[in-house]
């Protein structure tokens, strides 16, 4: 059996971090099993799916890597195919036609919540004879089994049993002959063949409902696979309370698609103790068995950790191709050739604790700025008169230096010790004028970066 998953969003806003876990788990799925991993537009609500919203799906897909196989699929394009699996189980007697009007259905409930019985509706149409049917509209509804349970045996939450004295005979077209959702999923999943539904368990209700369409239609049964919601850092339900909920949001805060999908991945996941890993890993250890139970927390700092570390494991040239698509894609200014080069050259330092793209162009200040550097405030206070002194004395030390770090580190020390003071003290002011800030990568990692000539302009230019 070919593995065939899917991620099957509703374009009604955003991608939601909730629905990017669940492709990620779909698609580690599929791609671990040599499978495939689908995409369906579940745009069947035209009231509440745009297009910007199934665009928004698309780069979300597109940004975390997750190739999908085919074109993505629009549910909505399927509706006359839905409605001819409607009619085919109508036509084997699965499901019959309902001509109670709404007002009928309104009243019954009303009636039985006053009463304090069930409010599931019997329609009386389920045994009519065809003979007695008016000439009327109607929806066609499923024949639920009634007695006995309906076990879904799920390979997250273990076998689920529902009573089938609760499940109503669900509309599958409405009076104007449209299909209903329930419907549609039933009948894309199987048409395209899916083999399991990964999926949130707030549509763990509906596998009940859903596979008894499979059930009378005869067709072959998913495996389900329902996994816990994400929680937010109290244990409530995650929600914009608690922080960004859109998928997008989280590239602009530049956490690299790699970490977020290693965190996203330890959402709800796990593999023993296993923290950090790669895509490859991650591909190779995925399982049902991993997911676990309960609802995971969603843990800020986890991810600006893990995004630490993808950043310092990344490929330097990868990194700086990646960082160019984050400035792209917040509308930021695009690197120049020589901007480019530079932090090519300091990408080795650079990416050495920066938990994101914007801490790694904090950190790229000194390649990315242009002389005379502007000291900021605090950087300005270090080029006191005495440490420009200082600092005029190391230059031409400087000029004649091999540019080897042990080289800049022992020309430092000495200047240092001539003025009896300690190295620390002179990495101040180097840093100002190197940078124009107290916070940098190393001066010495600073000044191979830069070079020889650039790093004695830019002393001259504090020295003038
Ligand atoms: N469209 C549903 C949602 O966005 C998913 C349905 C499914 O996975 O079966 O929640």
């Amino acid at each position: 059996m070919t593995v065939v998953t899917r991620i099957a969003p509703s374009p009604t806003g955003y991608m939601h971090i909730g629905t990017a876990r669940t492709a990620l788990f779909n698609w580690l799925f599929a791609r671990k099993h040599g499978g495939q991993f689908l995409l369906r537009v579940e745009d069947t609500d035209r009231e509440r799916s745009t297009p910007e919203a199934t665009d928004a799906i698309l780069r979300g897909m597109d940004w975390l890597g997750f190739d999908y196989d085919g074109e993505a699929v629009s549910q909505f394009a399927r509706a006359d195919r839905h409605a001819e699996v409607a009619h085919d189980l109508l036509a084997q007697g699965h499901a019959y036609k309902c001509f109670a009007t709404q007002e009928e259905i309104a009243a019954f409930r009303e009636e039985a919540k006053a009463a304090g019985t069930s409010t599931l509706y019997r329609s009386p149409w389920r045994d009519a004879d065809p003979s007695s049917h008016p000439d009327a509209p109607y929806v066609v509804r499923l024949k639920m089994p009634r007695d006995g349970e309906t076990v879904i045996a799920d390979a997250v939450q273990g076998d689920v049993t529902f009573k089938n004295e609760n499940l109503d005979d669900m509309v599958l077209l409405r009076s104007d002959g449209t299909p209903v959702y329930m419907l549609a999923v039933v009948v894309d999943d199987h048409d395209m063949g899916v083999t399991h539904v990964i999926r949130g368990d707030d549509h763990l209700n509906n596998a009940a409902r859903q596979i008894q369409i499979y059930r009378a239609m005869g067709w072959a049964e998913p495996v389900y696979a329902h996994i816990p919601l994400i929680h937010g850092p109290d244990g409530k339900k995650l929600s914009k309370r608690h922080g960004a909920l859109g998928v997008e949001e989280y590239r602009d805060m530049g956490y690299p698609a790699a970490a977020m999908r290693n965190y996203l991945a330890r959402l709800g996941w796990s593999h023993g103790d296993d923290e950090f890993f790669s895509d490859a890993q991650a591909r190779e250890w995925f399982d049902l068995e991993g997911i676990g139970k309960s609802p995971a927390r969603f843990d800020f700092k986890k991810l600006d950790n893990l995004s630490g570390q993808h950043i310092a494991a990344s490929d330097d040239a990868a990194l700086l191709h990646e960082l160019e698509g984050f400035l792209a894609a917040t509308g930021q200014t695009a690197l120049t050739e020589a901007q480019k080069q530079g932090m090519a050259k300091g990408m080795y330092t650079l990416k050495e604790r920066a938990k994101s793209f914007p801490e790694l162009i904090e950190k790229a200040r000194f390649v990315l700025s242009k002389r005379p550097i502007t000291p900021d405030e605090k950087a300005a206070k270090s080029l006191d008169p005495v440490s420009i002194g200082i600092l005029n004395e190391l230059t031409p030390q400087l000029r004649n230096a091999s540019w080897s770090r042990e080289d800049l580190e022992a020309v430092v020390a000495n200047v240092a010790a001539a003025h009896d003071t300690k190295l620390g003290k002179l990495a101040g002011p180097l840093r100002a004028a190197l940078a124009g800030r107290n916070v940098s990568p190393s001066v010495f990692d600073m000044m191979l970066v830069l070079g020889r000539d650039e790093t004695i302009a830019r002393l001259n230019d504090v020295a003038a």
